[in-house]
């Protein structure tokens, strides 16, 4: 009997009867969060534990608290499922315990990446020679690009800032909507771009960057700069316009990078690919593969179309380092040092789907928003905000006193307690709104049905 089989064996046993309970447990479950805390919170012993029986304590103390947010019924930001394959990929990468670091380290890591980074670009429709990286999530491809793109602008203005630093140097200016993810802010902060170089340009009423707003900004500041577009708004899942924007852009000596978390995979869709036209003129990309293509967490991918900049900001050559020539060493492109293979459950979930399945995906779950959307919306007592143009739509609940934002937040309180549903608030255009992200794999008509009838019986309660 080997030292892991029976912790293992634990651990299937106690995943497969959550996973199977998905369908039927309360999304969030009814008991006090305080009671998780007191089982976790015990002395910590002089003595270990077998393995098998941590695994039981685990569940049970876990159970109450997780979040069913893989299932077909969770609403609230934007947060896919886990495929099958994925999902035991990813297990299989903790059994392996690689390093993907180096292609010397791991060489099967750095070949799944190598082609799973292939399929990506692939079916994302952005150029094959773009260079890329499996990060941990959109926002560390965001600083993935901000880094290659800084490297490329301050080479252009005579500053070598890996050698020269940050500091002292040309100030880049960063020109993008209010429509941005505060995730992209955040990753410029950290980098010390500044929070004042973000100029926030004009939308029109249909929330896309105005093309004469870009252009304007940038002639204005006659400075490095560095646009974000939006594939995929948070709220309204809009897409700004890059066949108008890219070009303005490039005639400004603009880097181009695109947010496009959940919204780039709108291009897997014959469907709604018209909507990512002229993306690929772009010079990176972010995205995640935790929320709609259904990988485990810890998976984003960014993309850039100048490998140079990209390699030459983020290698790093040390004596005890081997340095591959027949391969590809991740720590060329990622920001990590020591990382997990995640490639690995990218390359299960694309073929667990194909190139049809990850279309089918695609329309199933705007679908299914249009269908939450129009369902909810039109139950008295509420109204529809925003019609969903991919898979994110907008709602909120009309109160008789006129308080429509409380009423909202305490319709959406309602219906998380419920257990039945799971939504999250926001505030658009000045006023509360539930958001309905249809982000899961496992999201079915029925789920819709179901979910639209608990809402109706909260409303109707009153
Ligand atoms: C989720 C999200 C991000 C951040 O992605 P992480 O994977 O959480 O880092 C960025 N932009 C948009 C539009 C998102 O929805």
């Amino acid at each position: 009997m080997h030292r892991y089989r029976r912790s293992l064996e634990a651990a299937v046993r106690h995943a497969s009867a959550y996973l199977d309970s998905l369908h039927e447990r309360p999304i969030r479950g009814p008991e006090p969060y305080e009671n998780i805390r007191r089982r976790f919170a015990m002395p910590l012993a002089d003595d270990g534990v077998e393995p098998e029986r941590i695994i039981d304590e685990l569940a049970c103390a876990a159970d109450p608290g997780i979040i069913a947010s893989s299932g077909g019924r969770f609403f609230a930001w934007v947060i896919g499922g886990t495929l099958p394959s994925a999902l035991a990929a990813d297990w299989m990468v903790s059994a392996w315990d690689q390093n993907a670091a180096l292609y010397a380290c791991s060489p099967a890591a750095a070949i799944a990446e190598e082609v799973a980074g292939a399929w990506l670009k692939e079916i994302l429709g952005l150029p094959a020679a773009a260079s890329f990286a499996f990060t941990g999530g959109c926002q560390m491809a965001h600083i993935t690009g901000l880094i290659a793109a800084r490297h490329a602008l301050l080479e252009k203005a005579g500053w070598d800032v890996e050698e020269q630093g940050a500091a002292g140097s040309p100030a880049i200016r960063i020109f993008t909507s209010v429509q941005r993810h505060g995730s992209f802010a955040r990753a410029a902060r950290m980098l010390g771009f500044g929070a004042r170089n973000i100029i926030t340009l004009d939308t029109g009423s249909d929330g896309r960057l105005l093309p004469e707003a870009l252009e304007a900004g940038l002639r204005q500041h006659n400075s490095p700069a560095f646009v974000l577009l939006q594939a995929g708004e948070i709220n309204t899942g809009i897409f700004d316009d890059f066949s108008a924007l890219i070009p303005i852009a490039r005639r400004h000596g603009a880097w181009v990078h695109v947010d496009g978390a959940f919204g780039l995979w709108a291009a897997a869709s014959p469907r709604y690919r018209h909507l990512t036209a002229g993306i690929d003129q772009a010079d990176s990309w972010a995205t995640d593969g935790h929320k709609w293509l259904q990988t485990p967490y810890d998976s984003g991918y960014a993309f850039i179309a100048h490998p140079e900049p990209h390699r030459a900001s983020i290698s790093y050559r040390a004596s005890y380092l081997t340095k591959a020539v027949e391969g590809r060493d991740e720590m060329d492109w990622n920001l990590e040092w020591s990382r997990r293979a995640r490639g690995f459950s990218t390359y299960a979930a694309l073929r667990e789907l194909g190139r049809n399945g990850v279309a089918e995906l695609v329309d199933r779950c705007c679908q299914h928003a249009v269908a939450l959307t129009e369902g909810i919306g039109g139950l008295e007592g509420a109204e529809v905000v925003w019609h969903p143009v991919i898979n994110q739509g907008l709602v909120r609940f009309r109160d008789k006193s006129g308080d429509h934002d409380r009423r909202t937040d305490e319709v959406i309180g309602k219906i998380v307690a419920s257990g039945e549903a799971f939504f999250g608030p926001s505030t658009w255009r000045g006023m509360r709104v539930m958001r309905i992200s249809v982000s899961s794999w496992q999201t079915t008509s029925d789920d819709v049905r179901r979910t639209i009838g608990a809402v109706r019986k909260i409303l109707s309660e009153e």
